[in-house]
């Protein structure tokens, strides 16, 4: 299998592979696909991700194969640039950086300048006619080498250049001059020597190789897992090398480096959008050193800035970059985020990809795209994560409400965050997980830094632009960030934080506004988010697209307008004992359950009716003859049992009987393992004036709503944790004859559906059955987990992370269906029921139903409908409608 692959230059682009992400990896796909579309990519050559699998597998060691490929490959560069690798009077220079199919931080990224040492700099001086660009030039290739090859601590060189300046009373990098970067090599020198051992490597074959080596390793670096972990990229993809012809954005005041996307990567707006320097390298611009300049006019005119945008000082290069933007958007149909350099008012491409994105814009490129034709409504549909709407969803700052601005920064990714200081990412993580809201304030963010920034709720920096890590990653995650506010200082020994004239200290709350940049002191009220615009359009391609029902888990009528607001076609399961819980009923409950026998759970009983049939009045109201699924009583008893001594108080009261009375009482209804004990069905058939009072409270109401007129209600009665025909039957039975009871009473008939969860391993084993007695079944995918699993879904938490960090688990089987297993059931007790009763309705109703890869397993299976929490029901529209493209 050839190893590596040539790019630019004379090569030729026509193998496939070259082309495959999953070979060359993203960069060096999209580094081809540039060059074959006759962009201007400086020469280079990529190495395989098959290469790094192999040579992590067999040790750290090289095949031959690879030896061989990337010294021909080598050869195709010097000839396509004129200069030979190592050529002491006029030397070939690459850069090395890593590539894997999706883009991840984490892992080693760049060396730029590769093939300087001590006599190949003084080639590039004579030649460039530049001293100071070549030395300034091999300095940083001496800094980058020795932190990601040779794992120096970076902050080593930093001190070095930062005394050298102040020996020499200069305040920035420009002041300093040939000499002194010549001096600053020899103590960079010094410094690799004194730390290593043995001098910084002179031959450039081994920094080559070296930096091979170290691409590879970064693979598996902590970081590197710990990205893979949280985005559930598998572990042997591995990554890809790419080395290419150095082009220099460092040669003078016609020379610059930039990064761009081809539209606003934060709200989505057809506006180039990206941040250059004049005289620099790459890193410079998002290592948040120097502050960046704006790409274009509009962009510097809006921001106030006085420094000329690349439009205004670079105005052929810009026109070119713009035509590339154009070339690019059009070829890949999507927005690219790109880096370039211009060596010399020579524009150069050094990356494309598509670029990451808000929820916010995602929504609003896929909308526009589809509108100018780029791409059409099932792409735009594909487009956007389901689950990033959910950044969409929630709240944003009150614009009415008070705010106390301490100070502002950029608006680098959009949403408020409100929380706890906190001023490393340690701390954000163990604060956290004790339940804290935590905003994660740093200097600037890296790599090192991704597991805070999860565990917070927004991110703040005080340096870095609009694409510094902070900023890129923020975005990637959904989480709110402000970057690069420079009234910021802190003092880490103390722990505090000044926010220009404001002193605060770890542990007080802020709010950040990342649309505006603003910091504020204190939690800040939050509003609604808007439905209509572009978010409402692509719900509308999305309804049109999908099969399946969406329906939403509630009980409240304030959670089944939000749901109706969202979408909802209807509720497919409506939790009853959450109106058992209520405060002000709680005691009728308890007496329920404490009394002695049937005519005292009747006497509670009869209190708790009229307020159930309130709430069922209210509930198929506000769905207007939408189907409406109940769920009889489900939990253990043993929840219900009083804890507190004012509670054994107030029932001993109430119920005239004595406070030791009761304790016996609620000591004999303490169970060891009450998720599989005295709950579900079981409560129907061991109490069955239970589920008589609940199903005579929802035909009551059922009648009411429907006598007022308007859509006749047709409730659908669900019955819980069945595992037998026969309690299907039974309870079938007692449901049947109380509507019977009830209709006859009103003198009225409505439909009405009875049917049963499917949420035990023999419930799905014996759905055939089962099914002769139900009109509709719904996966109570919670709990088939728990019990096909033997996995507690209060307890598990615990100790589940281990398991996915071990990949036991690909993901905790409680948010993502475990499709292998408790899949099988599923597809099982679909098929039976099917077979046994044609037609009969299947739905989803555990977590599962708001999650967009176990709505494609729904979807593959052909269930009718998935219901998800409120929140969830957009994203179960757009989820749904992918899984049926
Ligand atoms: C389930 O078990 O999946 C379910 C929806 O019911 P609950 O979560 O109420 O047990
Ligand atoms: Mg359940």
């Amino acid at each position: 299998m050839q190893t590596v692959y040539t790019f630019g230059g004379g090569a030729n682009h026509d193998d496939p592979r070259a082309r495959d992400k999953t070979v060359t990896g993203g960069k060096g796909a999209n580094l081809s696909e540039m060059a074959s579309i006759g962009l201007p990519v400086p020469p280079g050559f990529t190495i395989t991700t098959e290469e790094c699998v192999r040579y992590l597998q067999h040790g750290a060691d090289f095949s031959d194969d690879l030896r061989r490929e990337v010294t021909k490959a080598l050869i195709h560069i010097e000839n396509t640039v004129g200069k030979r690798f190592g050529d002491a009077a006029d030397p070939l220079l690459v850069s090395v950086r890593s590539g894997a199919r999706v883009s991840m931080p984490g892992m080693m990224d760049t060396v730029l300048n590769l093939g300087l040492n001590d006599e190949t700099v003084k080639g590039l001086a004579a030649v460039s006619g530049d001293d100071r660009f070549a030395w300034d030039s091999y300095r940083r290739f001496i800094q980058m080498y020795s932190d990601v090859v040779l794992g120096l601590d970076h902050g080593l060189f930093e001190e070095a250049l930062e005394i050298a300046k102040e020996d020499r009373g200069y305040f920035t990098d420009t002041e300093m001059n040939a000499a002194d970067w010549r001096s600053l090599v020899a103590e960079y020198e010094a410094i690799v020597k004194r730390e290593l051992g043995q001098p910084f490597p002179q031959d450039v074959q081994a920094q080559l190789w070296g930096a091979i080596a170290a691409v590879f390793d970064s693979w598996d670096s902590e970081r590197a897992k710990v990205y893979r972990r949280l985005n559930d990229i598998p572990g042997d993809w591995g990554t890809a090398v790419n080395v290419q012809a150095m082009v220099f954005g460092n040669m003078g005041d016609t020379s610059a480096t930039g990064v761009a996307f081809t539209r606003d990567p934060s709200t989505g707006e057809k506006a180039y959008y990206g941040e250059w320097l004049v005289n620099a390298q790459g890193e410079d611009v998002v290592a948040g050193i120097r502050t960046p300049q704006y790409l274009t006019r509009r962009a510097r005119e809006l921001s106030g800035s006085d420094k000329p945008s690349m439009e205004e000082a670079m105005p052929e290069a810009f026109a070119e970059l713009a035509r590339t933007f154009e070339l690019l958007e059009r070829h890949y149909r999507d927005m690219q985020d790109i880096e370039f350099t211009v060596e010399r008012r020579k524009l150069w491409m050094l990356q494309t990809r598509s670029g990451k994105r808000t929820a916010k814009a995602a929504l609003k490129m896929a909308v526009d795209m589809a509108a100018e034709g780029l791409i059409d409504e099932k792409t735009a549909i594909l487009r956007v994560d389901p689950m990033a709407l959910d950044q969409l969803l929630h709240p944003t700052l009150d614009p009415e409400a008070p705010r106390d601005v301490l100070g502002k920064g950029l608006p680098a990714s959009p949403g408020a965050a409100s929380g706890k200081i906190v001023l490393d990412a340690d701390t954000a993580e163990t604060w956290s997980a004790k339940g804290e809201k935590v905003v994660l304030v740093r200097v600037e963010t890296s790599p090192e830094d991704i597991h805070g920034m999860h565990a917070a709720q927004g991110i703040l920096t005080a340096r870095g632009g609009m694409t510094s890590h902070a900023a890129v990653v923020a975005r990637g995650m959904g989480r709110p960030c402000v970057s690069g506010a420079s009234q910021i200082s802190i003092q880490l020994s103390e722990r505090t934080l000044t926010v220009g004239a404001a002193q605060l200290m770890e542990g007080d709350t802020i709010t950040i506004d990342g649309a505006t940049g603003e910091i504020m002191r204190g939690q800040v009220p939050t509003i609604e988010p808007e439905l209509a615009g572009d978010f409402g359009t692509l719900m509308e391609w999305a309804d049109r697209h999908r099969r399946m029902k969406v329906r939403t888990n509630a009980e409240t009528p304030d959670d089944c307008r939000k749901a109706r607001q969202f979408g909802a076609e209807g509720i497919g399961l409506c939790r009853t004992e959450h109106m058992f819980f209520d405060a002000a009923r709680i005691s009728a409950v308890r007496q329920m359950i404490l009394a002695e026998n049937e005519a005292g759970r009747r006497r509670a009983l009869a209190k708790l009716l009229p307020e159930q049939r309130s709430d069922f009045v209210e509930i198929f109201t506000t769905m207007a003859g939408l189907p409406c699924t109940i769920r009889l009583l489900d939990p253990p008893l043993h929840e219900f049992l009083p804890q507190a001594d004012a509670d054994f108080e107030e029932l001993s009261r109430t119920l005239e009987v004595s406070i030791d009375h009761l304790r016996r009482r609620a000591a004999e209804l303490h169970e060891f393992n009450p998720m599989l004990g005295h709950r579900g069905c079981r409560l129907g058939i061991t109490y069955p004036e239970i589920y008589e009072t609940q199903a005579r409270a929802i035909f009551e109401a059922a009648c009411q709503v429907t006598a007022r007129g308007g859509e006749p209600v047709v409730p659908e009665i669900m019955i819980p944790l069945v595992g037998t025909r026969r309690e299907l039957a039974i309870l079938r039975k007692l449901v049947t004859e109380t509507a019977a009871q009830v209709f006859a009473e009103r003198e009225m008939q409505l439909d009405y559906l009875i049917g049963t969860m499917i949420e035990l391993p023999r419930a799905a084993l014996m759905a055939g059955e089962i099914a002769q007695e139900a009109r509709f079944f719904s996966f109570g995918t919670n709990d088939l987990t728990q019990t096909t699993l033997g996995l507690s879904r209060d307890d598990a938490a615990n100790f589940l992370s281990a398991y996915v960090e071990k990949g036991i688990y690909a993901r905790d089987p409680f948010v993502s269906l475990d499709i292998e297993g408790v899949g099988q059931l599923i597809s099982l007790a679909a098929e039976r029921g099917r077979a046994a009763q044609p037609g009969i309705k299947l739905g989803i109703c555990g977590e599962h139903g708001g999650d967009p890869a176990s709505i494609a397993f729904c979807e593959s299976l052909g269930l009718d409908y998935v219901s998800a929490s409120p929140y969830r029901v957009p994203i179960a529209r757009l989820a749904a409608a992918q899984a049926a493209l």
